[in-house]
């Protein structure tokens, strides 16, 4: 037989066209494909009962010697009814196993052989003996010890299966894959790192996660913690970060700008604030500021949880690029964030005479912001991803803040940066991710945490109501704003709609309204103009609008210090990570902030995210149990991330490995960074990421 990995499955034993289709679904298209096609678990059928012994209303698995194998039809009124019966024995007592329509077993069962039997044992139908319905079975050959036993008498794997093809032919097919194949998977990754991490062999290792010797404990193997599972896991960690490690290596010899800031702005637009940096701040500054200063173009993540102070530190990085005599833009996710940091950002820089433009989708009077970009007039550019739209110039960017970045892709990250010639890229995330999800989604950036909050804030006290409690909200909010401060009311859609039966924010306002007619109540969300939400944004920050009832389009980047009480309507409706970003609107400032989460029907999971918000206001914490809870795929959302999928290696449960992996994978790229003494790494390489290592270069 052909051992080319890369051979079709259809031309292996057993399978055929049709199967291969079947396969194709499960995205199985070679030999190779179905070698790596881990089991999802495992059951152990390695230890056979005496058939005495038996449990009722239980799995067993029993073998023994057929006595008789008989279609029969139990019921002579209904003679279509056709049973296959066998009678098994192994000197304790008596199985009788049936099967419903399957009389060609007739042509595989015989008196006098040794079988195996697997399956959920029954009172048979006088209610003394055993009977087992549709078990699974195996025959043992005596003469042939060289015969695998595969499914039963063993741990036998589990796969996940598609409609058309059985457990049973799944398993058939992964057998001769993996008793043909295995073999001729060679190594790649180095055999010293290898060693090091003490891993076994990748042969041995295929063999056993998808056969292994009962001497292991099923509970490792279903974890998948096995040595064997983490080899494989190692693999593929090790390649994923062997990849970030070339395009960061990559991106360091490119010659970007050595910036030159002699302080001259950033000097007054510190004093002028009415707070000092915290050292966390001072700390990430530098950071910037050094790789700001090499040539080398910089592509760095600062992660701070929300209200850790991004803003300020982005601002003094962009007036650093202007002192330089570059052009400096901020590229937002909403245009409501991108209001608002123009409305900010305008505020602060006004006394420092640079000119500001605001570039978003909606923008009318575009044609002279165009220009001011074109021209180099504009200084500081605020926008949308308005600003990575054709037709958008700039005479001389220098740098690039990309705020709230989990909603950009890596692909839109490339095409912004295009529009300079390499300039320095700041990624800002409000949103806490774990060390391990940040060394897999943003590997190839250097990053930098504010781990600090500034020091005059109180933690936000949140409570979890339900609808019979909305009097104790009412007076909540009243509370409030008798102590002159101002209230979010966060509703999951604008308007009511049969199909979502939900609470709505325009309801919601006209309710606040009829309740509060002394108060004002604005409203806001994504369907306004944008004039109209900016006018309504100031008037909030003023203070002349009390209650702020809006959608999740207010979910980051507003800061309203004196905003003091959110409220979240249908809090079970929003996912971790975003009722953590609402949350962060207020606790803004230095008096007590409350949070309420209004919910109206509760299933588990949601019980426990809103159990995770009470009990703490730490972001990093929150992001870990949001991993937890929604698995990584769906966190990494490698789709729109743009990086490869991993189908072996899981980031939560692989943390440690993960960690080995890319330290050896950094480590390699930096002795031998095109991988010439390890050719076959490289080809590896290659197959591995594709032509996304091609996006990342040109990037
Ligand atoms: P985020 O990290 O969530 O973007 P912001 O940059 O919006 O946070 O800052 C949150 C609030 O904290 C703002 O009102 C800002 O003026 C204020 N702030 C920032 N740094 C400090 C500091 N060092 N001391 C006191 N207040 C600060
Ligand atoms: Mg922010």
């Amino acid at each position: 037989m052909n051992h080319e990995l890369s051979t079709s499955v259809q031309y292996l034993k057993g399978v055929g066209p049709q199967r291969a289709a079947l396969l194709d679904r499960l995205g199985i298209k070679t030999a190779r494909d179905a070698l790596f096609y881990l089991p999802c678990r495992y059951e152990d059928r390695s230890a056979s009962q005496k058939i005495v012994r038996l449990k009722y209303e239980e799995m067993n698995a029993v073998s023994g010697r057929v006595v008789s194998a008989e279609v029969i039809t139990p019921n002579p009124r209904r003679p279509r009814l056709r049973i296959f019966e066998l009678v098994v024995t192994d000197g304790s007592g008596m199985l009788k196993a049936k099967w419903f329509n399957q009389h060609y077993l007739k042509k595989i069962f015989k008196p006098g052989q040794d079988v195996a039997l697997y399956g959920m044992v029954k009172h048979n139908y006088r209610g003394a003996g055993f009977e087992m319905l549709n078990p699974e079975y195996e025959i043992l050959e005596p003469d042939d010890t060289d015969a695998d036993q595969i499914h039963t008498g063993r741990i036998v794997p589990i796969y996940r299966c598609t409609e058309g093809l059985s457990q049973k032919q799944l398993r058939n097919i992964m057998h001769t894959v993996v008793r043909s194949f295995a073999a001729s998977v060679q190594e790649t990754v180095p055999a010293e790192i290898i060693a090091a991490h003490a891993l076994p062999a990748l042969y041995e290792s295929l063999l056993n996660v998808h056969f292994p010797p009962s001497t292991l404990a099923p509970d490792e193997l279903n974890r998948g913690t096995s040595p064997w599972h983490r080899r494989l896991a190692f693999d593929e960690l090790f390649i994923f970060q062997l990849g970030l490690a070339a395009i960061k290596n990559g991106e360091t010899l490119q010659k970007g700008i050595s910036f030159l800031p002699d302080g001259s702005l950033s000097d007054r637009l510190r004093s002028s604030l009415p707070y000092t940096l915290t050292g966390a701040q001072e700390r990430v500054l530098e950071d910037i500021l050094k790789d700001m200063r090499c040539p080398a173009p910089m592509n760095r993540l600062i992660q701070g949880d929300v209200g850790s102070g991004k803003t300020i530190v982005a601002l003094l990085s962009m007036v650093a690029a202007v002192e330089s005599g570059y052009q400096a833009a901020l590229m937002a996710p909403t245009e409501l964030l991108a209001e608002q940091h123009y409305i900010n950002i305008h505020k602060m820089v006004k006394t420092l005479g640079l000119t500001i433009h605001l570039l978003t989708g909606s923008k009318t009077k575009k044609k002279r912001d165009l220009d001011a970009l074109a021209t180099g007039e504009a200084d500081i550019i605020i926008g949308t991803h308005a600003l990575i739209q054709e037709g958008v110039s700039f005479r001389k960017l220098g740098l690039i803040v990309i705020d709230e970045q989990h909603r950009f892709g890596v692909m839109q990250r490339a095409t912004l940066r295009k529009k300079g010639t390499n300039p320095d890229t700041l990624i800002m995330t409000a949103t806490p991710i774990p060390r391990t999800l940040a060394l897999t989604l943003y590997g190839d950036l250097d990053y930098s945490v504010i781990d600090e909050l500034p020091p005059d804030r109180s933690p936000i006290i949140t409570r979890h109501f339900s609808e019979k409690q909305k009097d104790t909200i009412y007076r909540l909010i009243e509370e409030e704003i008798q102590k002159g401060r101002q209230v979010y009311v966060v509703y999951p859609v604008i308007e009511e709609s049969e199909k979502s039966n939900l609470k709505d924010a325009i309801t919601g306002m006209e309710a606040f309204r009829a309740r509060f007619p002394h108060l004002s109540v604005g409203l806001i969300h994504g369907r306004m103009k944008p004039a109209e939400r900016e006018e309504l944004m100031r008037a909030f920050t003023a203070g002349s609008v009390q209650i702020l009832v809006a959608t999740t389009v207010i979910e980051v980047g507003v800061d309203v210090p004196n905003a003091s009480l959110m409220v979240i309507i249908h809090a079970e409706r929003f996912g971790l990570a975003q009722l953590h970003q609402l949350r962060g609107r207020v606790g803004r400032g230095s008096s007590q902030s409350q949070c309420v989460l209004l919910s109206y029907s509760l299933n588990d999971d949601a019980k426990k995210r809103l159990g995770v918000m009470v009990a703490t206001t730490d972001g990093f914490r929150i992001a870990e149990e949001d991993l937890t809870i929604r698995g990584p795929g769906e966190m990494l959302g490698t789709k729109q991330s743009g990086l490869p999928d991993l189908r072996v290696a899981n980031i939560v449960r692989d943390a440690k490995l993960l960690e080995a992996a890319r330290k050896e994978a950094f480590a390699l790229i930096g002795t031998d960074p095109s991988l010439d003494l390890y050719p076959r790494l490289r080809r590896a390489l290659e197959d591995f990421w594709g032509n996304r290592l091609e996006v990342f270069k040109t990037a």
